[in-house]
């Protein structure tokens, strides 16, 4: 694999262990071009950077070294892990993302993520499970990489999690009943998702369940829970030890 590099200066000095790594974060630059996208990822004025940048051609650019903690995923939560900057390796796919004109990620961006992502689930051991995107993580703050990022594309190349429900369900009705909510949030919660209550509603809980739409029903982004979402949920909570 081709890899070439420009270094970033925004990562922690303190080298970590390898075997501390079990997270892949999959973003989008969400910046108007590679350019500006690079500069911003080396510039220590913004102190964000990752580990792999791949272009729209598929160009692999490696900007801080594996055993550095690269600063990509900010404040986040997954199962019991807090800050996963320092547990993760971080890529950043280059796509105006949804400020500045939300694009499809190209094939050739794609299959180099495949590629890479499976080189490196390999070298440290990397569950299925844990490949994720920054909304995943940080459902109350970002929505990178987006509904147009291919999950069942890449769960059925071994990386990530999808479900698998037998029929189509309606998805016009809303379910606002508290206890189907409160189901619904406990399959999140078993899952791995975190930032909300099991138990009690919370204004932020539609950001929760954007995102969640977002990686598992990307035809509707509605924010809310409906039977679908309800029988992807349960799937997925089923799923969770792969
Ligand atoms: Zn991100």
């Amino acid at each position: 694999m081709n890899i070439t590099r420009i270094n970033s200066p925004c990562f922690s000095k303190r080298t970590r262990k390898l075997s501390k790594i079990k997270f892949l974060v999959i973003h989008y630059t969400g910046m108007q071009s590679k350019r500006v996208s690079i500069k911003r990822l080396i510039s220590k004025k913004h102190k964000v950077s990752c580990h792999y940048l791949i272009d729209r051609s598929g160009k692999i650019i490696q900007m801080v070294d594996e055993n550095k903690i690269a600063w990509h995923a900010g404040k986040s939560k997954w199962k019991n892990f807090i800050n996963l900057n320092s547990s993760s390796l971080g890529i950043e796919l280059v796509n105006r993302g949804h400020k500045w004109g939300y694009q499809s990620f190209s094939k050739d961006q794609i299959n180099q993520l495949v590629r890479l992502s499976h080189k490196l689930k390999r070298k440290y051991k990397i569950k299925r499970s844990n490949i994720l995107g920054h909304s995943d993580i940080s459902p109350l703050r970002k929505n990178d990489p987006g509904e147009k990022f291919p999950w069942l594309k890449l769960q059925k190349k071994g990386l990530g999690i999808w479900y698998k429900i037998k029929k189509k369900y309606q998805v016009k009705k809303k379910l606002n009943n508290k206890k189907i909510r409160n189901e619904f949030f406990q399959n999140l919660h078993k899952f791995g998702y975190r930032y909300f209550s099991k138990k009690n509603p919370k204004k932020t809980d539609k950001l929760i369940v954007k995102s969640f739409q977002s990686r598992f029903r990307q035809g509707k982004i509605s924010g809310s829970i409906d039977l679908e979402c309800l029988k992807i949920s349960e799937n997925l909570a089923r799923n969770t030890k792969i």
